[in-house]
């Protein structure tokens, strides 16, 4: 049996027949799951997406089309979202390696002055 994982409202949208995924389609889906997830509140929030395409999934073309009803501008937005969250951990990153550096500097100077 193939099952909907883009249903979120019980008895709605039920009719039709479900869909395969394609690859395409697939990361359509993703890419509006990105903006769902940077939203504070989305009833969308809690669908999972399989990582590829198969037999046992798919979507209803009413599911399919409300989901990714987002648009291009909010998905650049959500997508600037993440890769923000990279330079914060990269620049914590540096911060720690220099907090590193430092730390090898004060060692060293106190070894040369003592011995
Ligand atoms: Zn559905």
């Amino acid at each position: 049996m193939i099952t909907c994982v883009l249903h979120v409202e019980e008895g709605k949208n039920s009719d039709g027949q479900i869909i395969k995924f394609t690859d395409s389609t697939l990361s359509k889906c993703k890419a509006a799951l990105l903006v769902y997830q940077s939203r504070e509140k989305s009833k969308f929030k809690l669908i999972q997406l399989p990582a590829q395409p198969n037999d046992s999934i798919g979507y209803h073309p009413k599911c399919y089309k409300c989901f990714t009803a987002v648009s291009t501008a909010e998905k650049l937005k959500a997508v600037n979202q993440s890769t923000d969250h990279s330079e914060v951990n990269e620049a914590t990153g540096i911060i720690l390696s220099i907090r590193m550096i430092s730390f090898y500097v004060l060692t060293y100077c106190l070894l040369l002055y003592k011995i």
